[in-house]
């Protein structure tokens, strides 16, 4: 049994370990308290190893060791969680990794609003019209055809709102077949529920007829609403009523009609030659009251819920006492207007609008940059690993347009041992790189999907820190 009191001896206390010369750079850095907490930590963590397996451990053999480890960890507790990555999944709207890649223009906008005070809430010529919406308001009214517009903080709020005002405490009929969950905790009956609605289902599943919302109208009945299906499709022997059919029942019944659309696509994208998703300027035309969207969806703009149509719902809403507790900071409404005024340039915006530049980018375009960059992958995979370049299909995300596909490129990596375990290391050594490189497990094989990627230089730098430290 070695002697612990005498290993613990050879630790050195913390005021010895503070004048150690190689702990002079993170003093300066991080100041005396961060410094200090950390060789608290360090040393605990020598003892505790000490008490485990009576011996000494590396990283704390000497007063050099230990000071080195604190500065590290002083490091380390700097590093933020919220990272840069690279996004080679082939979802182009990747929820879980933040969704729209902002515009330059955004960003810039961004910048500006966080360093220096704004007019969020400030009419320069004194016109007293401002609220904070009120830019954003305007704009969406010309690029929509809207009378006016709200913001909020993502549209599961917008429809959380819209309902609250429109509808508390009396009925909204919904189809049966658009009483849809998006992403886990957006179930369209519970956000009923929270805004103090009673849900009235009309229709089946798959088949609702215009009759279905008429023999539901009642006394109590206080909106019509419209969900966009938009991650899940329904095919087959369907029916359902759109919102220009119902458009006439709820104004013979002096009724507003809202719809959910999920993803507001602010320009036909059948133009740029993708699928055709519901445009909110059509939904005004069709004489739909309120229609809520997405900022981070394929607008491409910042998280943010949009509430635009009629004038006198929109003000009721903007009243409303949760339009507080759901409005948006300076710096997304500052994201968002830089956005939308791209859209005022539309020739531009496959050119401006990251979200469109990837979802229109060319598959040979992208088979150009797999070529590129299929030796550096070739070199960082290694022996072990089979890698070559060959087709694949993108999906947009975020629940847009769920049965289309972008046909793309990928660099596929295969390992050659056949073994599921030998090709997770090696996306999980792709995971720890400086920059994280996050592709697909498919088939067998790793697939990185290129269509996102545009810094090919950066992409090869940071690859080279997958040679110079192999798996551990
Ligand atoms: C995505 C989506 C939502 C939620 O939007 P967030 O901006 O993510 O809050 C609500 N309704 C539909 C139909 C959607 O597609």
């Amino acid at each position: 049994m070695p002697d612990l009191r005498a290993l613990f001896a050879r630790l050195p206390g913390i005021d010895a370990l503070l004048n150690h010369a190689d702990l002079n750079l993170p003093l300066a850095r991080h100041g005396r308290d961060a410094v200090v907490a950390a060789a608290r930590q360090v040393l605990d963590g020598a003892r505790a190893h000490i008490r485990d397996h009576a011996v000494l451990p590396a990283w704390a053999s000497d007063a050099g060791a230990l000071a080195r480890r604190i500065a590290a960890d002083c490091a380390d507790r700097q590093r933020l969680a919220l990272r840069p990555v690279y996004n080679l999944t082939g979802t182009v709207l990747h929820t879980n990794l933040g969704r729209a890649v902002q515009a330059e223009a955004a960003v810039e906008a961004v910048t500006r609003a966080m360093r220096h005070a704004v007019t969020l809430e400030y009419d320069l010529d004194g016109a007293g019209r401002g609220h904070r919406d009120s830019a954003i308001s305007e704009l969406l009214a010309s690029i929509t055809g809207a009378e006016a517009a709200c913001v909020v903080n993502n549209n599961a709020a917008a429809v959380l709102i819209t309902l609250a005002t429109l509808a508390a405490g009396r009925e909204v009929i919904v189809s049966r077949g658009e009483l849809v969950e998006i992403g886990g905790a957006f179930r369209m009956p519970d956000v009923m529920r929270q805004a103090g609605c009673r849900l009235v289902e009309v229709g089946a599943t798959n088949r609702t007829h215009l009759r279905d919302y008429r023999d539901a109208i009642s006394a109590d009945t206080a909106l019509l609403m419209k969900v966009h299906t938009s991650n899940y499709a329904i095919e087959g022997f369907t029916a359902s009523v759109s919102e220009s059919e119902l458009a006439p029942l709820a104004r013979e019944h002096g009724l507003p009609l809202a719809t959910d659309l999920g993803s507001g696509a602010l320009i036909d994208l059948s133009r740029h030659g993708l699928p055709a998703e519901p445009m909110p300027q059509q939904m005004i035309a069709a004489g739909i009251d309120v229609v809520t969207f997405s900022g981070d969806k394929l607008l491409g703009g910042p998280q943010a819920g949009l509430i635009i149509g009629r004038r006198d719902w929109i003000a009721r809403i903007q009243k409303h006492p949760l339009k507080r507790a759901l409005r948006c900071d300076k710096l997304s409404l500052a994201a968002l207007e830089a956005t939308l005024r791209l859209y005022l340039e539309p020739d531009r915006l496959p050119d401006t609008l990251p979200t469109l530049r990837y979802l229109t980018r060319a598959q040979t375009e992208i088979r150009a940059v797999a070529g590129r960059l299929l030796p550096a992958l070739t070199l960082a995979a290694g022996e072990a690993f089979r890698v070559d370049d060959q087709a694949c299909l993108s999906q947009i995300g975020s629940g847009s347009l769920p049965v289309d596909r972008l046909p793309s490129w990928a660099i596929c990596i295969e390992p050659r041992d056949g073994r599921g375990k030998t090709l997770e290391a090696f996306a999980q050594r792709l995971r720890e790189l400086p920059s994280p490189v996050i592709g697909r497990l498919s088939a067998g094989k790793l697939w990185l999907d290129l269509r996102l990627l545009d810094d090919e230089a950066g992409f090869c730098a940071n690859l080279a820190a997958l040679s110079a430290a192999p798996a551990h």
